[in-house]
């Protein structure tokens, strides 16, 4: 079974939304095998999301990904990866499918409640960010 990594960003924690959209991942069939609340400094949003540094809204999503607790998540599941790129919905709230994360809790296209790794290279790299081995049953 395959491995996807989560972050409910702070949009969502602020608004106490983490057992509703945990519970969207565990209703489409992924199963949270690690799990831990964190505060990102800057530095460490800019270094996760390494691959947007030269967006114009590089800037903005760091600072917004700092400005409050995220917790980040290991979701398992058949094809996880790809499942829950499709239970977020797209990263605009304004074209995210009906019954979406996003849809139904996303504020903007920035501040859009959720993270998930969109390719098994990236994932198992995500993982590794966030989580050791220790943690990883
Ligand atoms: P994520 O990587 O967070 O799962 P995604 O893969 O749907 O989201 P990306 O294109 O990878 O979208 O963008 C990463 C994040 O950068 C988005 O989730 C969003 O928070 C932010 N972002 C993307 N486009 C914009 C934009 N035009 N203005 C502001 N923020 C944006
Ligand atoms: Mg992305």
């Amino acid at each position: 079974t395959e491995r996807t990594l989560s972050i409910i960003k702070p949009d969502a924690t602020k608004r106490n939304l983490t057992g509703k959209i945990a519970a969207k991942f565990e209703e489409a069939g992924l199963r949270i095998v690690a799990s831990k609340r964190i505060l990102l400094t800057k530095e460490q949003a800019g270094k996760f999301y390494a691959v947007h540094a030269e967006r114009p809204f590089f800037g903005e999503l760091t600072e917004f990904m700092a400005s409050g607790p995220v917790v980040v998540q290991v979701l398992e599941g058949e094809g996880a990866i790809a499942k829950n790129r499709e239970v977020m919905g797209a990263t605009n709230p304004a074209d995210a499918a009906p019954g979406t994360i996003r849809a139904e809790f996303a504020e903007s296209v920035g501040e859009n409640s959720v993270h998930g790794s969109d390719a098994p290279d990236a994932a198992a790299e995500e993982i590794a960010f966030f989580f050791s081995g220790l943690e990883l049953v």
